[in-house]
């Protein structure tokens, strides 16, 4: 079961996937819990870039495409071959919403993922921007020079708008336990089938 958490930053989605597998362990699910971009050399240049000043958006796909090929291979298929949950904090999703803000084209991003195997459910957390900047705020981080609302806003609405098969958006604007509990009752959904 292939499970990605999405949304913009400031959404909560760390505090989610953490949650999710931690409850999973404790009942005995073999999990793994991995992020996208990797901490390997290719998703750490791409975080440096939105950090300090970005790379052309045709190089950021570059380095994701590079990062999540590895990711895909080493990590998540064989983990998933072993019967394991897979919990992302980010997945390809993420490059459409961020890289599709930068100017490119979502379906052309989409289409470059076909390598990845698509998520059985992905839970979009979806935040107002202005709550998100607050949150990395909250947190004693400074948004970095990308997120601004008006690109944070961009992001939201292509993460909204995407075509992605068992996508579910959940408010999270709510609490920590109400944005668990509607997570948990997609995910069972979704391990029935
Ligand atoms: O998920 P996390 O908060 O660690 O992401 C770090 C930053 O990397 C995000 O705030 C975003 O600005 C950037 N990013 C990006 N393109 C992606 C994924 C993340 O620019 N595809
Ligand atoms: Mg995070």
């Amino acid at each position: 079961l292939l499970i990605a958490v999405e949304g913009i930053d400031g959404a909560g989605k760390t505090t989610l996937a953490r949650t999710l597998a931690e409850s999973m362990r404790g009942n005995g699910v073999p999990v793994v819990f991995s992020k996208e971009p990797t901490n390997g050399p290719w998703g750490t240049q791409l975080r440096k870039s939105a950090s300090e000043g970005r790379l052309s958006p045709d190089e950021e796909v570059r380095l994701l495409l590079l990062d999540r090929r590895q990711h895909v291979d080493e990590l998540v298929r064989p983990a998933l071959e072993a019967g394991k949950v897979v919990i992302l904090d980010r997945y390809f999703p993420s490059m459409v919403a961020y890289q599709g803000a930068h100017g490119l084209s979502a379906s052309s991003l989409l289409l470059q993922n076909a390598f990845a195997p698509d998520p059985d459910v992905t839970l979009l957390l979806d935040v107002e921007p202005v709550v998100g900047l607050a949150r990395i705020r909250a947190r004693g981080d400074e948004p970095n020079l990308f997120e601004t609302q008006e690109n944070l806003a961009k992001c939201r609405s292509i993460f909204l708008n995407m075509k992605l098969p068992s996508r579910h958006v959940i408010d999270a604007s709510r609490t920590p336990p109400d944005v668990q509990a509607d997570a948990w009752k997609a995910v069972l959904v979704a391990a029935a089938d």
